[in-house]
């Protein structure tokens, strides 16, 4: 990264404070954004700390050991997430992903997972529960994320070739631990798992072919191997625009390899295009936030670690809800201040990106995706 990493501005004290409107907003699952999208997914940072210093979100040289992460106050408790979490699944949401930073590192963090699983959507159905890991702790944790509740997982994994895994990370961890992890998971009963990989043009793009092929060998159908393309989140990574390989790019080199075909999305505001192998083997994903924006039907809200609401991935500002939690606000407060925020919402940053109405890095400071989740 060297010379393309940028100083960090600490944008993690700025909010907007969560204002609660004069005519309570229900919540009945109906609200809609100003763009007329509903809101059905809640993402939770449970913790801005990492133990991998991957070089496209946590950089070395920002996020050194002088860098001062949340002290532990300032954390949303477990009770304080399960109360918002509830409100916005009275709102509409009915998949929570939990995700951070490393969410495995937040202690007995399968005790959140607990209660988040005693939730029910207005119809009475239980929540889609997940969790996105870069899996170093997943061998030893999954079965009793597994008991408490936890339905599927994600893994991030940037490599099959330890050597390119090990520098990707930059913390020397190896892939073969965390292809153990994705074996406990399947053995667990975490299926279908989903694996991400990142793809940084001249970085790991020689990676695509020998990963999906490793993936399609070791895990078959119990494993959905997902291509990412490298994003220009938060301000430190330093990304440039050659640094992406298109989507369609890296699904042509899949499909040289291992012959694709088309599937429909199984659900609106799908994140990833879903293919599946030809022969039978399996299917992958292709998420392409800056060749194809899905901004249009984008129904997914952010909670940050320490409790501030964002309504994009790319947003500088977030609605402060821990002061309305932590100051005696009521449920039916709270519950108004995230509609009149959902109702306000008009983000559309990759969309605007696309059409050259944005420029990358331009403008104020974003917010980091380890801070806000993934
Ligand atoms: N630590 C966990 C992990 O890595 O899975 C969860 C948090 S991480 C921020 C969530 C996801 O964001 C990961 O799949 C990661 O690869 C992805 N991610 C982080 N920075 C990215 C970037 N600049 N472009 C695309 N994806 C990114
Ligand atoms: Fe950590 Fe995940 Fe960010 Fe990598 S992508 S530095 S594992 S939070
Ligand atoms: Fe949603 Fe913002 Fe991503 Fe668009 S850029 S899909 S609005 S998170």
């Amino acid at each position: 990264m060297g010379e393309s990493v940028i100083p960090l501005a600490d944008l993690r004290t700025r909010a907007t404070p969560a204002r609660i409107p004069a005519q309570p907003i229900p919540a009945i699952g109906l609200l809609a954004d100003r763009l007329g999208r509903p809101l059905r997914d809640l993402r939770i940072s449970v913790t801005d700390r990492c133990n991998f210093r991957c070089s496209y979100c946590m950089p070395k040289e920002v996020f050194d050991r002088d860098y001062r992460f949340l002290p532990q106050p300032e954390l949303l408790s477990f009770e304080e997430i399960a109360r918002v979490a509830q409100l916005f699944v009275a709102h509409g949401v009915a998949k929570l992903r939990l995700t951070g930073g490393e969410p495995l590192l937040r202690k007995g963090l399968e005790a959140l997972i607990a209660q988040l699983a005693t939730l029910r959507t207005p119809a009475g159905e239980p929540l889609d529960i997940t969790l996105t890991t870069n899996g170093t702790l997943l061998a030893r944790k999954a079965a009793v994320l597994r008991e408490a509740g936890l339905k599927r997982v994600t893994v991030s994994l940037d490599a099959l070739d330890d050597a390119v895994f090990r520098r990707m990370n930059d913390v020397d961890f190896p892939v073969a631990d965390v292809l153990a992890g994705i074996d406990a998971a399947l053995a667990a009963g975490l299926a279908p798992v989903k694996v991400n990989m990142v793809v940084k043009r001249g970085t790991n793009d020689h990676e695509i072919v020998p990963l999906a092929r490793h993936v399609r060998e070791r895990f078959g159908l119990g494993v959905v191997l997902r291509f990412i393309e490298y994003m220009d989140v938060g301000a430190t990574n330093g990304w440039r625009l050659d640094e992406v390989l298109p989507s369609a790019e890296v699904r042509a080199r899949l499909h040289a390899a291992f012959p694709l075909e088309k599937l429909p999305p199984a659900a609106p505001g799908e994140t990833a295009e879903r293919w599946r192998y030809a022969d039978g083997g399996g299917e992958v994903g292709f998420i392409s936030s800056v060749t194809q924006a899905f901004c249009g039907d984008c129904n997914r809200a952010r909670l940050s670690t320490e409790g501030k609401l964002f309504l994009c991935l790319f947003a500088t500002q977030g609605h402060d809800l821990r002061a309305l939690l932590r100051g005696g606000a009521s449920d039916q407060d709270i519950a108004s201040a995230i509609g009149l925020a959902w109702q306000e919402r008009e983000d559309r940053y990759s969309e605007l990106r696309g059409s050259g109405a944005a420029e990358p890095g331009s403008g104020e400071r974003r917010i980091e995706m380890h801070y806000i989740g993934g």
